[in-house]
């Protein structure tokens, strides 16, 4: 951006650098504030932008290793963006050499229904019967030893979903914000400068907001997580056009001036811009996105058009920054339209969860498990609008020839509409539905973190977060049989209300330990509820390590648990942390974030480091 054309300063207090959008504003501007030093208002905010770009930079700098660990993998450059529907059947071949009596389940409860079995010991091979090499994933630690207690500080919540480390990165923002709003500036009395603090939000938000944002790769992690940065840019934002516009207007009121200012398009064109951003953030706030989700994306829709529309009229000099927001947002639909696919789906009800399953065969690849879809059902059953709504959810399935599979927790209207569809159903015996679907992603996932190069995995979910974990277990159990896995120790620790919740996933359970032949999987089902009447399981009902527990699980003991597994099973040298990957509610993710920072240094160290992988259902 060039500055050669800046020629007003704070002193004649019009947003400064050129003329008004409208010939007549210049001669309507807002009278002049006090006479003060020279400030290039539009090259200060600038700078500042430049000054957080440098900061992201910086972060990016310490994640270039990780990533450079990540894409070594040829396969890892094409997984995560786009969708395929090519999948290659890459299954090894597996032959079982000798028979041993296998361990004991893990329990946490006096209570558990576990019982043991023999398995086989297994062998990898190729096509011509020879033992095959074993080549599993480089592993670097997301911070050096030395460093991980601090990072578990940094990761110590503070307050319900917010982290230290994202405090951190909140502060420093508006530290950043701060200075200019103050350097050689009264703002309430030279509200000009908070006009510029204002836009130069723009690209920020639009960069923190959109689903393809260009800093969430740079920093490996995908737009959910950025999110509380496009929140606190926002409320910067509203702040500082609500001074800067709440200023003029008190100036215009007291020197009785308010009609004939406000007359001149560009003033009255900035006022449609504050009175948009106002209704922006007052439908922006958290009970309006929880309870009326349509209302919140609505009001964010069309406010942000307005409000940008009333910027680029407000002041010639803002349309920098206003094209540098539809610049953003355009990339994004680009991308959105290049990721979205249209296919013939079939939904299926699982009563026993609450939840419908959507099966999308046709796509097959693409995605890393973690990740999740943005999907609409574009059928007259979703009801007036539903058809038009766009829901995110995690993926259930890791790729392969039986394609994607999704599970959606029946919670309001449209995920009720979806399994009132799946229930009253044109499939076999009436069960199950073909419905068109709008499948866009795949978005978020692990990021830079690769699960299969840590020596134990332990995932802790709740609910439908069991979708996550169905995934990522899959996928791990795959790699680790193409010999592609560091992973020795698998724990998987569900907690649902009923203990019925288990009976419609026993056969996927079954499968999933039936395969890991290499790394056996151990899945733990704790439920919460009392049972009322039988219990819906026979005592030898269980496949060897399932087990089924009342109460809530006892993270701090399955988690030294897993890490004396792995520090018995594995030699020193060989030892390549623990990832710890939670999905469910936020509590859910407080919880066990603060159990990982409650784990004994030692034993974290001895383990190599845990890493925390997290997926909220919310935002
Ligand atoms: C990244 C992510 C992954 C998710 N994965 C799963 C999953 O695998 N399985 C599952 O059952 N649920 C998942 N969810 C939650 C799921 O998206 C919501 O439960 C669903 O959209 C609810 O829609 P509804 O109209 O039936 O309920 P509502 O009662 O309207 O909403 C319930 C909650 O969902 C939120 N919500 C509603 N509509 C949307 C929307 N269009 N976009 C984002 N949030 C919305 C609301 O803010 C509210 O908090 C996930 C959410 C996120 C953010």
């Amino acid at each position: 951006m060039s500055a050669a054309n800046i020629t007003v300063s704070t002193g004649n207090d019009t947003m400064s650098g050129s003329a008004p959008a409208s010939a007549d504003a210049a001669t309507n501007a807002p009278p002049a504030g006090p006479a003060g030093p020279q400030v290039n208002e539009m090259e200060l905010v600038y700078h500042i932008s430049l000054l957080i770009l440098a900061l992201i930079a910086l972060l990016f700098v310490f994640r270039i290793p990780s990533m450079v660990a990540r894409f070594t993998r040829s396969t890892e450059w094409t997984k995560g963006h786009i969708f395929s529907s090519s999948a290659r059947d890459s299954s090894p071949h597996i032959v079982h050499v000798t028979r041993e009596k296998e361990g004991m389940g893990m329990g946490s409860s006096d209570d558990s229904h576990t019982y043991y079995n023999h398995g086989s010991q297994p062998q990898r091979i190729d096509g011509k019967g020879l033992p095959t090499e074993q080549n599993p994933p480089p592993h670097v630690s997301m911070c050096p030893a030395f460093l991980r207690g601090f990072a578990a500080e940094l990761r110590t919540r503070v307050l319900p979903g917010y982290s230290v480390n994202q405090v951190i990165c909140v502060l420093v923002y508006l530290a950043s914000w701060i200075y200019p709003t103050f350097y050689k500036c009264n703002p309430l009395s030279e509200p000009v400068r908070t006009g510029w603090i204002g836009v130069a939000q723009l690209p920020f938000i639009f960069a923190f907001a959109s689903k393809n944002n260009v800093i969430g790769p740079f920093l490996g992690m995908g737009y959910e997580k950025l999110n509380f940065m496009h929140r606190a840019a926002g409320l910067i934002m509203v702040v500082a056009i609500n001074v800067h516009g709440m200023g003029y207007i008190m100036k215009w009121v007291i020197k009785g001036t308010f009609q004939e200012s406000i007359a001149d398009p560009s003033m009255y064109w900035g006022l449609i811009g504050l009175i948009s951003c106002d209704i922006l953030y007052f439908f922006s706030t958290e009970g309006w996105r929880n309870r009326a989700y349509n209302i919140f994306f609505a009001s964010h829709v069309g406010g942000f058009s307005l409000l940008l529309a009333g910027t680029w009229q407000h002041f010639e000099v803002t349309h920098p920054w206003v094209w540098a927001a539809i610049g953003l947002y355009s990339f994004d639909s680009l991308c959105r339209w290049i990721k979205t696919r249209i296919h013939t789906a079939v939904i299926r009800p699982i009563p026993e969860l609450g939840m419908t399953r959507i099966e999308i065969p046709q796509i097959t690849g693409g995605w890393r498990a973690g990740q999740h879809v943005r999907i609409r059902v574009i059928s007259s059953g979703m009801g007036v609008y539903g058809w038009a709504e766009t829901h995110p959810f995690t993926i259930a399935s890791a790729p392969g020839p039986e394609g994607m599979i999704v599970m959606v927790k029946k919670v309001g209207t449209w995920s009720t509409n979806l399994f009132n569809m799946a229930k009253f159903g044109n499939g076999e015996a009436g069960v199950g539905r073909n419905v068109t679907v709008m499948v866009e992603g795949p978005y978020g996932g692990p990021g830079v973190t690769l699960p299969s190069s840590h020596s134990a995995a332990v995932f802790v979910v709740g609910g439908s977060g069991i979708t996550y974990a169905l995934a990522g277990i899959n996928e791990l159990i795959q790699k680790d049989l193409r010999g592609e896995s560091r992973t020795k120790i698998i724990e998987l620790v569900w907690t649902v209300q009923d203990p019925s919740s288990l009976v419609p996933l026993v056969p996927q359970f079954s499968a999933m330990i039936q395969s890991s032949v290499f790394t056996p999987v151990r899945i733990s089902v704790f439920y919460t509820r009392a049972v009322t009447g039988k219990f819906p399981f026979a005592k030898d009902f269980f496949h060897p390590r399932l087990s089924l527990a009342p109460g809530r699980p006892k993270l701090a003991s399955i988690l030294e648990a897993t890490i004396s597994k792995t520090t018995t099973g594995t030699s020193a040298g060989t030892r390549s942390g623990m990832m710890v990957a939670v999905c469910g509610p936020a509590a859910l993710a407080d919880d066990v974030v603060n159990q990982v920072g409650k784990i004994d240094p030692t034993r974290r160290d001895e383990v190599g480091g845990i890493e925390i992988v997290e997926d909220v259902f919310g935002w």
